[in-house]
């Protein structure tokens, strides 16, 4: 997999792409990584990317032109077209399910905006427009690195074994997962806490049957709006109806 962005600060990537999972996934040939600077792409003594909205209004506006040519000529380099994804509050929600589906692509090239956006017809060169969600950032350098890491994660062999996404939250169906089950590690004993005894059981058949039941819990507890598409037999489901009854209706909610 090959990745880019496209951005007026560039330099802001390297360190987060050649760190810890990142970087090991890097060296390994998973996915390479290249920063283009949009900067790159203008014409004139200033380097200029950016211009006064029409109509008025506070802040500038990243020029169309430049964003034209650049994504033109990084599009036209190399066998592989990259699907050009544009970072933009009025995107679509980024979620694990998206994660999963641009981790199956050979090349992606993410545009991120600073300023106050874009003109508007940049967004004719998008095949696809994503938010991280409901707040606004000053650029999109975050979100395309937040991106990066959550599809670099899920190619075979980054995470040093290829079962370590399978059972993550949001993550047993490329939409409609459950949140991950509790976990544990030494000391059993903590505060007066102790680890539930099925953990230290050594039958993993009970533990497989225990984690289940915990994430549905889990699930039921902190985030019962991932309920209604989550994949549960019939059984879970009445189960998890009750527990959604027992945790939110009784009391006005139990999110602490
Ligand atoms: N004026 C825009 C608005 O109100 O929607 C916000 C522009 S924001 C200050 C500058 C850039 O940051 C955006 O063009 C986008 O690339 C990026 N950005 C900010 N918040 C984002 C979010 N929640 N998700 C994805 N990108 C975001």
């Amino acid at each position: 997999m090959l990745i880019e962005t496209l951005s007026v600060f560039p330099e802001l990537f390297e360190p987060y792409m050649s760190t810890s999972i990142m970087g090991r996934a890097r060296r390994r040939g998973l996915f390479d990584f290249m920063a283009h600077d949009l900067r790159d792409w203008t014409h004139d003594r200033h380097r200029t990317v950016d211009d006064a909205p029409f109509g008025g209004g506070a802040g500038m506006l990243m020029k169309v032109e430049p964003l034209h040519e650049a994504i033109s000529d990084i599009a036209s380099r190399g066998e592989v077209r990259p699907r050009v994804v544009f970072f933009t509050p009025c995107g679509g929600t980024f979620t694990q399910g998206v994660a999963q589906r641009l981790s199956r692509a050979e090349r992606i090239l993410f545009v991120c905006g600073r300023y106050e956006g874009m003109d508007e017809r940049a967004y004719d060169m998008a095949d696809e427009r994503l938010s991280i969600g409901d707040y606004v950032l000053t650029g999109g350098e975050l979100p395309a690195m937040v991106v990066s890491d959550a599809i670099v994660r899920l190619l075979p062999g980054a995470l040093g074994n290829d079962m370590g996404s399978v059972d993550e939250s949001f993550s047993t169906a490329e939409d409609g997962g459950l949140l991950e089950y509790e976990q544990y590690t030494r000391p059993a004993q903590f505060n007066g806490r102790s680890v539930p005894d099925v953990l230290l059981s050594g039958d993993h058949a009970k533990v497989d049957a225990w984690r289940r039941a915990n994430a549905i819990e889990r699930t039921c507890r902190w985030r019962p709006d991932l309920i209604a598409d989550a994949r549960l037999s019939d059984e879970e489901r009445a189960r998890a109806e009750a527990l959604i009854a027992r945790f939110h209706d009784a009391d006005g909610g139990g999110r602490a």
